[in-house]
């Protein structure tokens, strides 16, 4: 069974409680802890480091230095959601990645909506058709989810629209702040309700309306930063994937090439694992690519958007 965070070294009923408090709920969780937010816990650097090795050494059972075959054997068996979309599937080699951050960026209108709505209901599918036999958590930070579109989405891959419905779980975040609560509570229920895929749409509009200018531009970075790492820690505990929208903005500092580019600067840039940025084309087709990513060719697909939902 599950290993409690009193059979750590170290940790009593106390600090126990003390942990739970401050959202460490388990093994897992301690040991992707970084010392500095734990310290803030527990009152003392040192022992925040004694408590992170021994969890983490509990979770790896040992076993951190890897050869690279086996860590290919285990890249192997990665699990993926289909979009339902060839052309896009074809462009993410399978489509989103469990354990990891997909990223879609673009202009207002571009899609990005539209394929969250999508994947919420793709998880769901069996695994022969491309799902996870799952559910999915959607946290909407824009106030545009539909559940109509859910339904028409639903219908369109054959799956029952109530229940479909019913296996989305959806949040609206009112502010940043809200925004990582919002995260932090999701772990209480991820593996009891079957989530296998967090979709945050969009990340960073709350970040930007609350810290605009150059004056607040540290201060909405680092706080970006523990919001990323939160959702890679979910991620990779608990075997999920992780769907984020981003916004385009134009630099006045381009004077050759694409004076638009993604929303987060580098703390985007690295810490979401693949990044598809979209793009209206003509006749109402819809263009992605992907970008910066550590196993793709940089390459384009085509795609459109109906009734039905995201479609070749
Ligand atoms: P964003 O990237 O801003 O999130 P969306 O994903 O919301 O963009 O995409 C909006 C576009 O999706 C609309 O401009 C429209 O073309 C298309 N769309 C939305 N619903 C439907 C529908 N039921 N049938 C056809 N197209 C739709
Ligand atoms: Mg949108």
């Amino acid at each position: 069974g599950e290993i409690r965070l009193e059979d750590l070294d170290g940790v009593g009923r106390i600090t126990a409680q003390k942990l739970r408090a401050a959202g460490f709920y388990s093994v897992r969780d301690l040991a992707f802890a970084s010392a500095h937010e734990l310290a803030v816990v527990l009152g003392s650097e040192e022992r925040a480091i004694a408590i992170i090795r021994a969890a983490q050494k509990l979770v790896n059972r040992g076993e951190e230095f890897i050869t690279a075959r086996v860590l290919f054997e285990k890249r192997k068996n990665l699990e993926y959601i289909s979009t339902g979309v060839r052309s896009l599937d074809d462009l993410l080699e399978g489509g989103v990645e469990v354990g990891s951050i997909t990223e879609l960026i673009g202009e207002f209108g571009a899609g990005k909506t539209q394929i969250c709505h999508q994947l919420a209901v793709m998880v769901q599918l069996p695994k022969e058709k491309g799902g996870l036999n799952a559910r999915a958590l959607y946290i909407d930070t824009e106030g545009t989810f539909r559940p109509e579109r859910i339904i028409q989405i639903a219908r369109a891959k054959q799956l029952d629209p109530e229940k479909a419905l019913e296996n989305i779980i959806y949040a609206r975040a009112y502010n940043s702040d809200h925004q990582m609560l919002l995260v932090d509570e999701a772990k209480k229920y991820i593996e009891s309700q079957n989530i296998r895929l967090i979709i945050v749409d969009s990340l960073i509009n709350h970040f930007r309306a609350e810290y605009p200018g150059r004056e607040n531009l540290a201060s909405r970075q680092q706080k970006l930063n523990r919001h990323i790492s939160q959702l890679h820690r979910l991620a990779s505990l608990y075997n999920l994937a992780v769907v984020v929208t981003n916004q385009v903005m134009s630099s006045p500092d381009i004077f050759f090439g694409n004076p638009m580019k993604p929303a987060g600067g580098n703390i985007m840039a690295h810490g979401c694992t693949y990044r598809i940025w979209l793009r209206k084309a003509k006749e109402g087709k819809r263009i992605a690519r992907i970008i910066d990513s550590p196993k793709h060719a940089e390459k384009e697909v085509a795609f459109a958007i109906t009734e039905d939902g995201v479609t070749d």
